[in-house]
């Protein structure tokens, strides 16, 4: 185990850091699957989800896999050979949920941002509906490579006039950013464990409400996932949720342990204080990289997430070094992953238990490493951008 003063903050959009009651979980003895303290445990967790989805009439699913099987279960079940799909494109999450619907023999149809850093107009995503009969439209609420939120609200609206099922990936805004899945009429959200949710990777989460499993029932040919198949799913669920054994697959027992704990925490602080917390603190990592001369992916406020920011690397600075030098000042970020601009530019993770000393200790480590990259700008300008932010005399009202 590593000493405190050797420590690095991990700040990267997933995995975050997690409370140390959420890890301790993991250390629980391993109890069977059907012991009645953990259908207790997991039938709990069942239900904090639907708080914390916002969805009372929804159904969750918890699967031992990652957002990416949680991205597959969303659409596997509710696609059929020949079905149309509107992607509201925004980056590379976008571009694998295409891949994913193709697998299950749909047709899709991009709605592609019309910059990278931008997401579609509500006007264009219109037009492409009525070209026509879509059976889902898919929604990156925030793609990971670009930073860039997406109007899940409006878009959600569009998709029900249309006649489409809305599935929005919420890996990267699920219990970070604000998705009332029920008040904006989402069908379908999905996440993973290990961002704002706030425990360790390995569980896919999905929420499902009535239209999405009406669909599901009607559909006429099995589902072209076994393991994510809904069929095998919904009976466990239904039993745990009655607080009764079932088995299909075994659970990742103590994820679901630490998952509970993090789900308690989650509701405890609420869920508007939540995302207030993530609008916040996001500002004060903006003000300062503004500050610091360094502009970002997302072309303006609208457009920019709160659970991650991606500035560009200033000009003339090698951004490996710079990566290397802020991890050397005790502060792990992430590198590009938006295939156009890979190189172009960093990400910093924002989410779950981070709080405003994260915050300047990672505007505090990106002063460092700009420094011994040789970048001239005013030392400490970044901290006073985010301490003005964070003590509520400036920044934006959140986006
Ligand atoms: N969607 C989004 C928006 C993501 O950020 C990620 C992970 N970064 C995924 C899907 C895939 O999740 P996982 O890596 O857990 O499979």
């Amino acid at each position: 185990m590593q000493t405190q003063k050797a420590r690095k903050l991990l700040m990267i959009p997933g995995p975050i850091e997690f409370e140390p009651a959420v890890l301790a979980a993991l250390a629980e003895p391993t109890p069977s699957h059907v012991a009645p303290d953990f259908i207790e445990v997991f039938g709990r967790a069942l239900d904090n989800l639907r708080t914390v989805f916002q969805a009372p009439d929804g159904q969750p699913f918890v699967m031992a896999g990652s957002g990416t099987l949680a991205m597959e279960a969303a659409v596997a079940n509710l696609l059929e050979p020949g079905d149309r799909v509107l992607q509201i494109n925004t980056g590379y999450f976008s571009d694998r949920m295409a891949a994913i619907c193709e697998r299950s023999g749909a047709l899709v149809t991009h709605v592609p941002a019309p910059a990278v850093g931008d997401a579609p107009g509500l006007a264009e995503v219109e037009r492409a509906l009525q070209q026509d009969r879509f059976t889902l439209m898919t929604i990156t609420h925030v793609d990971t490579s670009t930073g860039v939120l997406t109007d899940v609200a409006g878009l959600a609206k569009l998709a029900r006039a249309a006649g489409a099922l809305s599935v929005v990936d919420g890996v990267c805004s699920v219990a970070g950013e604000a998705l009332p899945m029920a008040d904006w009429d989402v069908d379908v959200a999905l996440t993973a464990s290990q961002k704002a949710l706030g425990a360790p990777p390995g569980l896919a989460l999905v929420m499902a409400r009535p239209r999405a499993l009406e669909a599901f029932r009607r559909r006429t040919r099995p589902v072209a996932s076994y393991y994510a198949d809904w069929s095998n799913w919904l009976p466990v669920m239904q039993a745990y949720q009655a607080r009764k054994p079932a088995y299909f697959g075994t659970p990742a027992v103590n994820l679901v342990l630490a998952l509970d704990v993090s789900l308690a925490q989650i509701i405890a602080e609420g869920m508007e204080a939540r995302v207030a917390r993530h609008a916040r603190l996001s500002e004060a990592i903006k003000a300062a990289l503004t500050a610091l001369g360094l502009s970002q992916v997302p072309l303006r406020p609208a457009v920019a997430a709160h659970t991650l920011s991606a500035p560009y690397f200033p000009d003339g600075v090698d951004g490996a070094a710079l990566l290397g030098k802020i991890n050397a000042a005790g502060v792990i970020l992430a590198g590009g992953l938006h295939p156009a601009l890979r190189t172009r530019y960093f990400r910093i993770g924002h989410m779950g238990a981070v709080n405003a000393a994260d915050v300047l200790a990672t505007v505090g480590a990106i002063e460092q490493g700009l420094h011994g990259v040789g970048y001239r700008f005013d030392a400490g300008s970044g901290l006073a951008a985010s301490q003005r932010v964070m003590q509520g005399e400036a920044g934006h009202p959140p986006s």
